[in-house]
């Protein structure tokens, strides 16, 4: 008989002794339908009898004891008819190999770290599934696959089996792991290393040139470590040689120094820089050299660490995961998507991902994992952005000559962008399905204008809104703003189809409880019609009578569940959602892919560019005239400070020393306030709000100043450390000076005179425009600057390089045709690509962006 066959029997026969109670197999018999498929075709058993034991079997748990007895009964019968009776086994086809050759004769990877050890078969995988983890053996016996029928699972549920079915992983280690966010099998094999150290072409330091990317090996000559920029850093210097020279390398981490010590062998990759004529690596990566990866000439994967696990074992438990189960690994990715895609299949790509034999074979590696992740990516946006459009909204429909008039009784005449977007919100109101719309506009472009002309077409007809913003200060401001912008002047009052001022209330934390349970009252009977706030709009129970329209402000600080909950408080309200994150168009295609999207990108008329200057540190006293100069003109400053080291507790460190130290010698007489971000909400509002009033003369703060506060009487922006900051985020800085119509300053002061550095930041001199930087950020830097909380499926972005557009456009493309083609993924060979979606977007669908 057909070993699967045989092995179907026996099934059979030890479930019937059982009674049918559906443990003959560990997980339930549709578990063996994961590999038995596969099998049996190997086996060549005929298509129908394969079709019959699936479709039976598939259901067999909620069947009831009799109609599994009925079914076993009736799968035996016709096995019966089809084989004719038992038959003895036939060894050979025990030796047949997995249905899917690893791309690599086993020969040559005897020279990989560890070479790949016996595996647990899948039956110990679903062992370990099923159990609690204690119940679990430390070390499971080593099942020999040789001698075993290969199993060739079909999506290989063996994949969600516990870290603790690799040899050499028990509790402890499962607990590490766990640690680095490594949980089952299928977590390692897409845990990807962070780097590869190429030692076939390991660089001597006397070849280095500038500018290139190096990893270099060598020893400590020297370690030094002293105080620069008048005490306020510590740079770490050393000499690393390698017999053919020596190399100076600088550190601003002073924890550095503290792990080095001379005589040590290291690990360096970074950038060649140039110094005073003389080749350094600043701030690079280092690592002690294990003399393992010396010895294995190729290219060694290199993952990130926890504490109390090596590079060498994490290296090992790697190769056991992904030689025995990367070419297993079934490919979600039709195999005519791939051949036009010009991609590798997913098991090479996996295999050489991990342990790549050349660097070609690597490019296309990463390749290939990168395309599925945006392909994924937006095969979820264009799913959710149908799952918008399937739904109806209510319908409003503003008279033209309404909508003129409420345009004109704004103080100042929209801009022709302005107005675009406004065409753009009109329409979408009218559609009868919900709006679902971004707003892009450079700071100080003038989207509040545009929201109170949406929120007046929605309360036109009776209905409410509300507008959410990420800090109170600003909820504050806009409600100020809203106030008196949506103000009917001296139009009779009590017009219906006019919103008056005691119709729109505020509602930030700090509201007293009296206050907030009167804007209940109002919001549920209908009174207010407009409510603007903090989160504290959305973690409150307030209910809304006829919530219609849900705006959100600086949106890229939002959580989706936040927005998502703003959206809960109505009934698919329409949702405009705004941001000052200038995003190449490209960029914004694929990560708000399920967003309409308008662009601001028009100036109000008057505004005068802000004037910008990049000064050595040398000069920080000329920047320190021209803001004594601008307040004795009765103007106000910002005093910006990076966070020195995100990692590091120690936020607004910097700004708190400096801010003590600028008031005692160099700003004695002027009004300093402090903001950082470890400070309470209710004490930052305060220090805003008295900045804003005139109460102080310089602001000293983090970033935690950057989003949309408008203080129009400061008039210099004066950013120390500005090599720290991304060009999108020095220019979101710059935006909060130049709202008035009198000349302001922005003044840019790096760390070192370093010149690359200054280059980049002269940018910033020569354009006002966020676009243009923003491009400009994005290939030097990355996408990270545009990516502010966390956005559903970003956290799944691993190898993607969101800068890479030529992917992010062939991926998107591959992703819209199959979207058109099978928006469902319905068709039977897409059925693993639509596991994988589900998957990869964590099950839950998100919200939108
Ligand atoms: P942002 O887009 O950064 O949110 P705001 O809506 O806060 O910008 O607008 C910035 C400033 O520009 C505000 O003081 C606002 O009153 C003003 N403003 C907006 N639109 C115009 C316009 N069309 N003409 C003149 N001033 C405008
Ligand atoms: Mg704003």
């Amino acid at each position: 008989m057909k070993p699967s066959l045989a092995k179907l029997q026996n099934i059979f026969k030890l479930e019937t002794e059982r009674g049918f109670d559906n443990r003959a197999v560990l997980g339930g018999l549709e578990r063996l339908l994961d590999y038995w498929e596969a099998e049996a075709r190997a086996d060549g058993v005929p298509e129908d009898l394969v079709a019959a034991v699936v479709a039976r079997l598939r259901d067999y748990a909620r069947l009831t004891t009799a109609s599994r007895a009925e079914v076993l009964d009736g799968l035996k019968r016709r096995i019966q008819r089809v084989e004719g009776g038992p038959a003895p086994e036939r060894q050979e086809n025990l030796q047949r190999p997995p249905r899917k050759e690893p791309h690599h004769q086993p020969a040559e990877r005897q020279k990989h770290p560890a070479p790949p050890k016996p595996q647990p078969a899948p039956e110990t995988a679903h062992a370990a599934e099923g159990d609690e983890e204690g119940a679990f053996v430390e070390e499971p016996e080593p099942v020999v696959v040789r001698t075993q029928i290969p199993r060739v699972p079909k999506e290989p549920g063996a994949l969600k089996a516990s870290v603790t079915v690799l040899t050499g992983v028990g509790k402890q280690h499962a607990a590490t792991l766990a640690r680095l966010g490594l949980h089952t099998l299928r977590d390692m094999l897409y845990y990807f290393p962070r780097r590869y150290d190429d030692y076939s072409q390991l660089k001597p330091i006397n070849r280095l040139w500038y500018g290139e990317e190096v990893t270099v090996i060598g020893t400590v000559q020297s370690i030094t470590t002293r105080p620069v920029r008048s005490g306020k850093m510590q740079l770490v210097e050393a000499v690393v040689s390698d017999g053919s020279g020596a190399l100076r390398i600088n550190w601003f981490n002073p924890y550095i120094g503290k792990r080095l010590q001379n005589g040590a062998h290291i690990v360096l990759s970074g950038k060649i820089d140039q110094y005073l004529g003389r080749l350094v690596m600043n701030n690079p990566e280092m690592e002690p050299l294990e003399q393992e990866q010396l010895h294995t000439n190729r290219i060694v994967p290199v993952y990130p660490l926890t504490a109390s696990i090596t590079q060498h074992w994490l290296r090992k438990m790697m190769n056991q995961v992904v030689m025995y189960w990367a070419p297993r690994i079934d490919d979600p990715l039709p195999e005519d998507l791939r051949q036009a895609a010009g991609l590798v299949d997913l098991s090479t790509a996996l295999l050489q991902a991990h342990f790549p034999d050349t660097q070609e074979d690597l490019q296309a590696a990463r390749h290939r994992l990168a395309f599925d992740e945006i392909f994924l990516l937006q095969l979820g946006v264009l799913r959710q952005k149908r799952a918008w459009q399937d739904r109806t909204a209510r319908t409003f429909i503003t008279p033209d000559e309404w909508l003129q008039a409420r345009t004109h009784s704004l103080p100042f005449e929209l801009t022709g962008a302005q107005q675009r977007a406004l065409v753009d919100i009109r329409k979408d109101l009218a559609s009868g399905r919900p709006m679902n719309r971004l707003i892009q506009g450079d700071v100080g472009s003038g989207k509040t204008a545009v929201a109170a002309l949406a929120i007046a077409m929605v309360t036109h007809d009776g209905a409410q809104a509300a507008l959410m913003a990420p800090t109170s200060i600003l909820a504050e401001q806009h409600y100020k703003s809203l106030l008196k912008m949506l103000d009917s002047g001296d139009e009779p009052a009590l017009r219906p189809d006019l919103i008056r001022p005691d119709q729109i209330r505020l509602m930030v934390g700090a509201t007293p409880e009296a206050e907030k349970s009167e804007i209940r009252e109002g919001l549920e009977n209908g009174a207010i019609r407009l409510l603007i706030g903090t989160h504290a709009l959305i973690e409150d129970p307030v209910n809304f009578h006829d919530l219609q329209l849900a705006i959100i402000d600086e949106q890229h600080r939002f959580g989706v569940e936040q927005r998502a909950a703003l959206r809960a408080k109505g009934d698919n309200p329409h949702l405009l959602v705004m941001t000052a994150t200038p995003i190449p168009r490209s960029l914004a295609l694929t990560i708000y892919g399920d967003l309409d999207l308008s662009v601001i990108d028009e100036m109000p008329p008057g505004r005068q560019p802000v004037s910008t200057h990049v000064l050595p540190p040398r000069e920080l006293e000329r920047a320190y005239s021209l803001i004594r100069s601008e307040i004795f003109k009765g103007r106000q400053a910002f005093v910006i400070y990076p966070l020195v080291e995100e990692s590091d507790k120690s936020e607004g460190k910097a700004a708190v020393e400096e801010y003590a130290r600028l008031q005692a010698e160099v700003f004695p007489n002027q009004r300093l306030g402090l903001l950082h971000g470890r400070m309470k909400p209710e004490e930052k509002d305060a220090v805003m709000a008295a900045f804003r009033d005139k109460q102080l003369d310089i602001l000293v703060s983090t970033t935690v100043v950057e989003v949309g506060v408008d203080v129009p009487n400061a008039s210099v922006m004066l950013i120390e450390g500005a090599n720290r900051f991304g060009l999108a985020q020095l220019h979101q800085l710059r935006g909060r000076v130049g709202r008035g119509a009198e000349k302001s300053y922005c003044l840019l002061v790096p760390e070192s005179p370093d010149e690359m550095e200054n280059q980049r930041l002269q940018v910033m001199a020569q354009t006002n425009d966020g676009f243009v930087l923003a491009e400009q950020d994005l290939d030097q830097r990355g996408p990270g600057q545009f990516l502010g909380k966390r956005q559903a499926g970003f956290s799944e972005l691993q190898l993607a390089n969101l800068a890479d557009l030529h992917l992010i456009e062939k991926s998107r493309r591959f992703a819209q045709q199959l979207f058109e083609q099978d928006p469902e993924l319905s068709q039977p060979h897409l059925q693993l690509l639509a596991e994988t979606l589900e998957r990869f977007w964590g099950g839950g669908r998100g919200d939108i962006s």
